[in-house]
């Protein structure tokens, strides 16, 4: 049975970044009301019952497709039906979309940290300051957002988007891999994203005095770069975090801007 606090949405675009990570669009059957960087929870449903699971919203709240940006946890409850969709399936949307993991007001300089997937409330975010600028309701906020990944496809098509939106000077986009040995040609950032935060937020002036960080995605990089950045002075009510998952949980699957300590034998730290 449909719940009434659902409603259904069908897949108009899929975009198989790689065989774990897809952008999925769907038009909603209501058009959903929510704020840039918050999340949707979505879900299938399968044997008389709703799997469902929180998913940041990628799209700007203006736009007619809802998007997303998912990676596959293979033995996953919900990730694996999420891949057998087509276009024309259908999903269920609960109504209330909610998330605190939303653009600071008052303080001006946004310092964005995401691995893999975790980019997709920030690409919402800045979207909307763009559509914004746009209408030359002009802001004076600026945004310094670093993107880990191990790999270059895994970026998928906010590579392209955020280097583009990057050219207008008020956003400054450092998309870093983890395992550059694998990819001769990249000429871009290499390490984690909490190798580099602190350089890369020193050259760009994002300081404790002057911004507010937000993390997002694997639960190690968002630890990580909270000790990082309470150790150079900020407080912790000045670092947002959206973790999407429980470290204790289970190992990463795939490598998310770290070795796998599994795999080439290293500490895990
Ligand atoms: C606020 C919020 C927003 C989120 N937004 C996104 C998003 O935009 N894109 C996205 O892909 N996911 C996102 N997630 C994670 C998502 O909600 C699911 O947890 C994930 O897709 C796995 O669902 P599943 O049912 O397939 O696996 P489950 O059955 O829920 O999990 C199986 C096991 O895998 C672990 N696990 C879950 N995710 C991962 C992972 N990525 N790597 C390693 N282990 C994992 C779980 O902790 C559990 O132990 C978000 C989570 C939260 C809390």
């Amino acid at each position: 049975m449909v719940k009434a606090e659902h409603y259904p949405a069908e897949l108009i675009e899929r975009t198989d970044v790689s065989a774990s990570l897809v952008v999925f669009r769907f038009l909603a059957a209501e058009q959903p009301s929510f704020t840039a960087g918050q999340y949707a929870t979505i879900g299938v449903m399968a044997d008389g019952d709703v799997i469902e699971r929180p998913y940041s919203i990628v799209s700007s709240p203006g736009e007619k497709l809802l998007e997303f940006f998912v990676e596959l946890v293979p033995g996953g409850d919900l990730t694996p039906k999420l891949w057998e969709l087509k276009l024309g399936s259908r999903i269920l949307i609960r109504r209330r979309i909610v998330g605190q993991f939303t653009l600071a007001p008052i303080v001006k300089r946004h310092l964005m940290l995401a691995t893999v997937t975790g980019v997709a409330p920030f690409v919402s975010i800045l979207r909307t300051e763009q559509i914004k600028r746009q209408k030359r309701n002009v802001t004076d906020d600026r945004f310094l957002l670093i993107h880990g990944a191990s790999q270059v496809a895994d970026f998928g098509p906010y590579l392209r988007e955020l280097e583009e939106l990057s050219k207008a000077g008020w956003l400054t986009y450092v998309p870093t891999i983890s395992r550059p040995w694998q990819e001769p040609d990249w000429k871009g950032e290499t390490g984690r994203v909490e190798d580099i935060v602190r350089k890369h937020a020193d050259k760009d002036g994002s300081g404790h005095t002057n911004s507010i960080a937000y993390a997002c995605g694997h639960p190690r990089m968002v630890e990580n770069v909270r000790n990082i950045l309470v150790r150079s002075g900020f407080r912790t009510d000045q670092i947002k975090e959206e973790e999407y998952f429980k470290s204790y949980d289970s190992p990463p699957l795939i490598d998310h801007g770290r070795p796998s300590a599994r795999r080439h034998n290293l500490p895990s730290t």
